[in-house]
């Protein structure tokens, strides 16, 4: 008799395994950690529905983000969730419920910010281990004022009211919450805040008793009807912060308590770092070596996205379930797709950060790569699914950037002909332009997403090298033309301080980021970048300049290089990339002149002016869009010679590469559909009852 070889493991079957949390068990590896999503209390529909296609998508459990627990972790003008008293349950409940039946396990991130919550919206004290500011997230003029024993107690009590609470709501996982500097545990663990001398300061199990005191008291409101979570900082990575030794020393002590370790950074910034900053599983130096301090399974983030290295965070034994937030954001459908093999299809996560930027401006978050993202209720917007076609139309978009793929790519999942025709050789546009530069190769997953998913659409079809004209585009016989060719830069000067043409001399050597990503370099030694722009390319362009060995300065009207970018965490690493490259900065000045051979800047509060000399000047202003093309067709269209035309994308109005992708998406959502007038608003919105 011959042995049967053994059955050989699909390469990835081992993220489909079950782990076992508390009194339940998770179909597989993935989970969607708790994340911020600007949403929060003011659009509880909106993120049920968002959350509830990630469980749809395979993550075996789906968090909350930060629930505030009580009046004085009050995070305005942050929108997180709250579960300040009852009232709050409907809202968390409608959230717990989608989770369900998207198939998932629903895990509330429980959280008193302690000293990090200004209050502003409560106007109660803030809640610290001292007498400090507040601190880490906010200058507010604020103090906290050191906890009693009785705020303590009371502390205690108000957790486990939202324990009780939350279980009620019908969540399956309840977190304790001690990371991100975002915590009251955090504070108290940490010696840079925690100076006390009484037993909950001074040595590490006098700072852990809080989080130790925290874990039981949940331990015992959930007797085992929800499984217990302790998210946790592991580095904080700034001097007297939470180290190693002190980790370490938490899991020694606690290690058993609670059913699952959540391993975070001590900052969002430190765990939500952009591909130009960090790789993929940054975290893993941090979080190495802590699995073997406990028996329960322990989850940890990273940017994952490929499965290979998912899988082998699971090999080498530093994790057991695979988080994610941002990659279940760009692809709420990752495991599923990792499951049957579709990982060609995966819209990878770019590490831009555009969804950060939704929380930290208070509105619903948004994405890059995935326009669905924070639309799915308010617009009935899937990831993967779309309407089918309403009519035979055929549509050809006119170039291929973000804007025209997406564009071309849901328009084809709808089963329309489609015709996408682009001037040059390479898709992408300005992604495939923008990822040759310094740091940003991962935006060009962008444009290698949505052409591997054309590829498999044999309704739509890839024309290059073809530059339309509108006479070609007649021709081509298409009665529906979208309008995608995207926007230029302009070297005028004009922007934000200048609405109209700067004093430029003749003879003068003015660049734009164009030119630089059409290969032309300036002629000349020194070199001066005006940004006024404030997003993160005038910063680029200065950095990839002085790597060229150019002399840089960069001149920008705010008091920081890329100050948009506060938005994204990237504005401090800015700073320091463009120091460590030699880059001069000079800050609260706009160039008010160019001359041959220098730039006259202006200090944009005294007025005072200086000369500045440099051979040539790169302009990273304002742009133009390309509308030539579609101002042309419209009127042909007015003429009766086609039946619609629609500009998508920077040839509309230059935004993001968010923004193009999404008007790409909007554009086929909403071809042959019945719009409302533009009178009405135009998606849905939860109204405030009156109480
Ligand atoms: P967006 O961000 O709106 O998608 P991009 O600038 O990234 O815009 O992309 C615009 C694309 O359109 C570029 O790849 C460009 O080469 C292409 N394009 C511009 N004009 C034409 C045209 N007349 N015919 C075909 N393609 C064009
Ligand atoms: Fe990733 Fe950018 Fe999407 Fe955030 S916005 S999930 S960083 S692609």
């Amino acid at each position: 008799m011959t042995e049967q070889p053994p059955a050989v493991a699909a390469p990835y079957d081992i993220l489909f395994e079950p782990v076992k949390i508390g009194p339940f068990t998770t179909k597989n590896r993935f989970y969607q950690v708790p994340h911020c999503n600007g949403m929060g209390y003011r659009d509880p529909s909106a993120q049920a529905a968002m959350r509830k296609i990630k469980a749809e998508g395979g993550w075996s459990v789906v968090c909350t983000e930060q629930v505030e627990i009580h009046a004085t972790s009050d995070i305005a003008p942050f929108i997180e969730l709250r579960i300040w008293d009852d009232q709050d349950l409907p809202a968390l409940k409608r959230i717990a419920d989608a989770i369900h039946e998207g198939g998932g396990l629903a895990g509330i991130e429980l959280a008193h910010n302690g000293m990090n919550a200004p209050n502003q919206l409560s106007r109660e004290t803030p809640l610290g281990p001292g007498h400090l500011p507040v601190a880490p997230d906010t200058i507010a003029p604020v103090q906290a004022r050191a906890m009693t024993k009785q705020d303590i107690a009371d502390l205690r009590r108000w957790h486990r009211n939202a324990v009780r609470r939350s279980i009620e709501a019908g969540y399956d996982i309840v977190y304790v919450y001690g990371a991100h500097g975002y915590s009251g545990v955090h504070h108290f663990l940490s010696r840079r805040y925690n100076q006390r001398t009484d037993e909950y300061g001074g040595s590490l199990l006098n700072r852990m008793r809080l989080l130790r005191e925290l874990l039981e008291d949940t331990l015992e409101e959930c007797a085992g009807r929800a499984a217990v979570a302790c998210r946790i900082t592991v580095e904080e990575e700034i001097a007297g912060g939470i180290t190693r030794e002190d980790i370490e020393g938490v899991l020694r002590e606690l290690g058993e308590l609670p059913d699952l370790w959540d391993f975070a950074m001590g900052s969002w910034e430190g765990d939500s770092v952009t591909s130009r900053f960090g790789p993929e599983g940054r975290q893993e130096e941090f979080v190495a070596g802590l699995k073997k301090l406990t028996t329960k399974p322990v989850v940890g983030v990273g940017r994952f996205t490929s499965p290979d290295a998912m899988v082998r965070q699971i090999k080498a034994g530093i994790l057991d379930l695979i988080g994610a937030a941002r990659p279940s954001i760009a692809d709420p459908f990752l495991p599923n797709k990792i499951r049957d093999g579709r990982l060609n299809l995966i819209r990878e996560c770019i590490g831009c950060n555009i969804c950060v930027s939704g929380d930290l401006t208070m509105s619903p978050i948004r994405c890059t790569q995935n326009p669905s993202m924070g639309e799915e209720w308010r617009r009935g917007w899937h990831p993967e699914r779309i309407r089918a076609k309403g009519s035979d139309s055929q549509v050809l978009v006119v170039g291929a950037g973000p804007a025209g793929l997406e564009a071309a790519r849901a328009l084809g999942v709808r089963g329309y002909d489609v015709a996408l025709i682009e001037a040059r050789r390479e898709l992408g546009g300005r992604v495939r332009q923008e990822s040759r530069l310094p740091g940003l190769s991962a935006w060009g997953r962008v444009q290698e997403y949505r052409e591997a998913a054309i590829a498999e659409l044999p309704n739509v079809e890839v024309f290059r090298e073809s530059p339309m004209t509108a006479a070609d585009i007649i021709e081509f016989g298409f009665q529906h033309v979208l309008v995608a060719t995207g926007a230029t830069w302009r070297t005028d000067g004009v922007a934000r301080f200048h609405t109209t043409p700067l004093p430029i001399a003749e003879g003068a050597q003015v660049l734009g980021p164009d030119d630089l990503f059409a290969g032309r370099l300036p002629e000349g030694k020194t070199v001066l970048v005006y940004d006024d722009d404030h997003y993160y390319l005038g910063g680029v362009v200065a950095e990839l300049l002085a790597q060229q060995g150019y002399e840089v300065s960069i001149v920008t009207s705010q008091s920081q290089v890329s100050a948009w970018t506060n938005n994204t965490f990237e504005v401090n690493r800015i700073q320091r990339r463009l120091i460590e490259n030699g880059v001069t900065r000079i800050t609260d000045h706009a160039v008010t002149r160019v001359g041959v051979g220098g730039v006259e800047v202006t200090d944009v509060y005294a007025g005072a002016v200086r000369e500045i000399d440099c051979d040539a000047v790169v302009m990273v202003t304002a742009r133009l869009p390309r509308e030539e093309l579609y101002l042309e067709l419209e009127g042909l269209r007015a003429q009766g010679e086609l039946r619609s035309v629609r500009g998508i994308g920077d040839a509309w109005a230059p935004a993001t590469i968010a923004a193009a992708v999404w008007s790409g998406r909007r554009a086929a959502e909403e071809f042959d559909a019945e719009l409302p007038s533009n009178d009405e608003v135009p998606f849905r919105r939860e109204v405030t009852q009156l109480a």
